[in-house]
């Protein structure tokens, strides 16, 4: 009679070695003998395996995508009023909101094929959809797989801020470097923060953020939308005012609006 070991008992031994059709390594051929003396053949190239097993598990990038995804909807708020915004249902009034609505589309379509300006900046009274077109763009291009956000500066300043709580995971620095990877970031409302005035006049706080931010974007293409001028910048952000608008308008298209507020309008 055969004790246990003896049946519980394979033998395996390397007969051969073979080199992988595929990636060219060698690998050994065993040959297995089972408990009822059954011989068995088997030999697999590894390399191969692993590699196969590692296109099973998330690469690192779509991991890091996945993250970034998550982080643009964690911080991105786009007021109710603009969230079923499209370019279908913009009414232009006017011949100039018609032009508006004409330039905005032609952004999308020549979008990271620009000859020369890659941003625009939205200027003109309230109420004349500024922030409804620049969400329009914004949604035909997420459409497209591109990583866009939308950013009230409020948002902006409240966001920079809640890193200032020591519990924040994220920093000032990590903002920043997070909305220069963005394909597009629309910048709703320049000019509509609030700004604490300092002692000399102008919180330098506020206007800092908001320097570093739009300098960072200068070669990336962004959308703004004020409805400030020239002089209401100066008169914001005292001297930085016009650095802040500068940097917004290099590589920028203008497209101002025109017409009557449509929401006084129709009152
Ligand atoms: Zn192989």
């Amino acid at each position: 009679m055969q004790s246990i070991k003896q049946v519980m008992k394979e033998i395996v031994v390397v007969v051969d070695k073979k080199t992988c059709d595929v990636c060219q390594s060698e690998y050994n051929i065993y040959e297995r003998t089972d408990r009822e003396g059954e011989k068995h053949v088997h030999g697999m190239c590894m390399t191969c395996e692993n590699n196969k097993l590692k296109d099973t598990l998330p690469k690192k990038e779509d991991v890091e995508d996945y993250k970034f995804n998550n982080w643009i909807i964690n911080h991105e708020h786009i007021e109710k009023s603009i969230d079923q915004a499209a370019f279908e249902s913009y009414q232009p009034q006017t011949d100039n909101q018609r032009e508006a609505l004409r330039l905005c589309k032609g952004y999308v379509s020549k979008f990271n094929n620009f000859s020369k300006k890659h941003s625009l900046v939205f200027k003109g009274d309230v109420g004349l959809g500024k922030s409804h077109l620049a969400a329009s763009i914004l949604k035909k291009l997420r459409e497209q797989g591109y990583k866009v956000m939308f950013l009230t500066t409020t948002d902006l300043m409240n966001m920079i801020k809640s890193t200032f709580n020591k519990n924040s995971s994220q920093t000032q620095d990590d903002i920043i470097k997070r909305l220069e990877l963005l394909d597009l970031l629309v910048l709703d409302d320049v000019g509509a923060e609030y700004v604490k005035r300092d002692a000399s006049g102008f919180e330098t706080w506020a206007s800092e953020v908001l320097f570093q931010v739009i300098n960072s974007r200068q070669a990336l293409p962004t959308v703004y939308t004020t409805n400030y001028s020239a002089g209401d910048f100066s008169e914001k952000y005292g001297k930085q005012g016009k650095r802040i608008l500068s940097r917004m308008l290099n590589s920028a298209e203008i497209i101002e609006f025109d017409g009557m507020d449509q929401r006084i309008n129709n009152f």
